[in-house]
C-alpha cells in the first residue's frame, strides 16, 4: 500500500511541527487572556447542522463538504467550520447569558488541494455569545489581531465592513440584485446564477469582483441601530489603536453573518492564500437551528496559512540532549530529575557509545549538550561553542536563562 496521506492532507512531523507547537502554545496563552475558556466539540456532526447554518446555498456546503451515512442511515457531516458546532453545544448545554469559547483543531473540506487550501486544515477561534453590544466585536476583533501580531503575521491588515441586518440588509440586496441583473453578460455563470440565490456572494467572487464598478453599498442603506453599532466598533477599534481598512465588498462567504464582518489578511502571501481567517456578527444563526435569539460574534483563523505566513524557523523541541558516560540507568534518573524540574530534555536509551550520542545531539540540532560522567563530578553544558560547569541542580534554572536570551 501507499504510504502517502490521503489527496489534500498533511503529516506533520518535528521539525515543522515544533512551529505548529508553538503558535498553538500562543493561542492557548492569548485566549485565555481575553477569557475564553476551551470548548470542544465533535468533528463529526449530523448534515443538517451545516445545511442549516451554513446555507444551503454557500460553496461550502454544496461543493465542499465531506458527507456519508453511517451505519445507522444517518446522514454524517465531518466539520467544514466551528460557529455552527459551537453554538449547537451552547444551545444544547442550556447555556444563557453572556458565554465565550476558544477552540482549535482539525477541519474538512472538499477542495482542490494547493498552497495554503488543503482538504484537512487546522483553524483556531472563538464565540462570544449573547452580548450584543460593538464592545464584543472591538474584543474578538482584537483578540485575533494582537495573536496574528504575535505569531509574527508579515504585513498584517484587518479589512472591516458591515452587512445589516434583516430590518435594513433586503432593500440593500434588492439593489444589488437591479445592478448586477444589469451586468449578467459579464458574470461568470456560476455568479450569474447567484444573482437571484445570494447576490451579496457575487461580490464575494475573486473572478467577477473586478468587473464590477461602484456597486451599491451597503453603508448606504444602513439603518438607524446598525449604523450606530457599525460606528461603535470602529470607534473601539480607533481607542484600541487597531489600524483597519474599510471594504465595502467583504461579505464572507457564510450565510448566517450580520452586521460586523471582518478579515485579517497576511499581505505578506500570495493574494490566492492570503486570507488567515476572519468572522462577524451571526445575531439570527441559532434561530436557524431551531434555538432562542442568541446573539454572537466569532472568528476563525487558519493555522495552515499562519505559520506559512509568519516563515519562522522552528526552534528545538528540546532544551538540551543529554550525553552521559555512566551506565543507561544513571542517565534514565538524571533525566527524569530535569523533566521533572522543567527542562525538555532527551537522550540515548540504547546505552551507545558517547561519539554516537553526540552525532544525535548534533543532528537534533538542539541548543544546549549536557555532558554527565557521574554523581560526584559536575556537568558541563555546552551551548554555542562554550563550555561551562555546574552541578546537576543548576542545570534547569541555567538552561531556563539560557532559552529566555
Ligand atoms: P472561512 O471559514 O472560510 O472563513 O475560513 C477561515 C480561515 O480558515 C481562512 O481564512 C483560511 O485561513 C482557513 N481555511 C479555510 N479553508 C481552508 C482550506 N481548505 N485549507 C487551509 N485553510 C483554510
Amino acid at each position: 500500500m501507499s504510504f502517502r496521506p490521503p489527496k489534500g492532507t498533511d503529516d506533520l512531523l518535528a521539525p515543522r511541527s515544533q512551529s505548529w507547537r508553538e503558535a498553538l502554545g500562543l493561542w492557548e496563552d492569548w485566549s485565555a487572556r481575553y477569557g475564553y475558556p476551551l470548548v470542544m466539540t465533535p468533528v463529526l456532526e449530523a448534515t443538517e447542522l451545516f445545511e442549516r447554518g451554513v446555507g444551503e446555498t454557500t460553496e461550502v456546503v454544496t461543493k465542499q463538504m465531506f458527507t456519508f451515512t453511517d451505519r445507522g442511515g444517518r446522514s454524517m457531516t465531518l466539520r467544514p467550520e466551528g460557529t455552527a458546532g459551537v453554538v449547537r453545544a451552547f444551545l444544547a448545554s442550556g447555556g444563557q447569558g453572556p458565554w465565550k469559547g476558544a477552540y482549535s483543531g482539525p477541519f474538512f473540506r472538499y477542495e482542490q488541494p494547493q498552497g495554503g487550501r488543503r482538504r484537512q486544515f487546522w483553524q483556531l477561534g472563538v464565540e462570544y455569545l449573547n452580548v450584543e453590544s460593538p464592545v464584543a466585536d472591538a474584543e474578538v476583533i482584537e483578540l485575533g489581531y494582537r495573536y496574528l501580531e504575535t505569531v509574527g503575521v508579515a504585513d498584517l491588515e484587518l479589512v472591516v465592513n458591515t452587512l445589516g441586518d434583516p430590518s435594513c440588509r433586503p432593500a440593500y440586496v434588492e439593489a444589488l440584485r437591479r445592478y448586477l441583473d444589469e451586468r449578467r453578460q459579464l458574470l461568470s455563470p456560476e455568479s450569474a446564477r447567484l444573482i437571484e440565490l445570494n447576490p451579496l456572494r457575487v461580490l464575494d467572487s475573486k473572478t467577477d469582483r473586478p468587473h464590477l464598478d461602484d456597486p451599491p453599498r451597503m453603508t448606504d442603506f444602513l439603518c438607524e441601530p446598525c449604523a450606530r453599532h457599525y460606528d461603535g466598533v470602529k470607534h473601539l477599534l480607533d481607542t484600541l489603536e487597531i489600524t483597519y481598512t474599510e471594504d465595502l465588498s467583504l461579505v464572507r462567504g457564510l450565510d448566517y453573518y450580520t452586521r460586523t464582518a471582518f478579515e485579517y489578511v497576511g499581505r505578506g502571501l500570495a493574494t490566492a492564500q492570503n486570507a488567515l481567517g476572519g468572522g462577524g456578527r451571526y445575531d439570527g444563526l441559532s434561530e436557524l437551528l431551531g434555538g432562542p435569539p442568541t446573539p454572537g460574534v466569532g472568528f476563525a483563523l487558519g493555522l495552515d496559512r499562519i505559520i506559512l505566513s509568519a516563515g519562522k524557523e522552528p526552534g528545538s523541541h528540546l532544551d538540551a540532549y543529554l550525553v552521559y558516560e555512566t551506565d543507561v540507568t544513571e542517565a534514565v534518573v538524571v533525566a527524569s530529575r530535569l523533566r521533572r524540574t522543567g527542562t525538555r530534555v532527551d537522550f540515548d536509551g540504547e546505552g551507545r557509545p558517547v561519539e554516537a550520542q553526540f552525532r544525535m545531539a548534533a543532528r537534533l540540532d538542539v541548543p544546549v549538550v549536557l555532558v554527565y560522567r557521574g554523581s560526584d563530578l559536575p556537568v558541563e553544558a555546552r551551548a554555542s561553542g562554550v563550555s561551562h560547569e555546574m552541578g546537576l541542580d543548576e542545570v534547569p534554572e541555567w538552561v531556563r536563562r539560557s532559552r529566555d536570551t
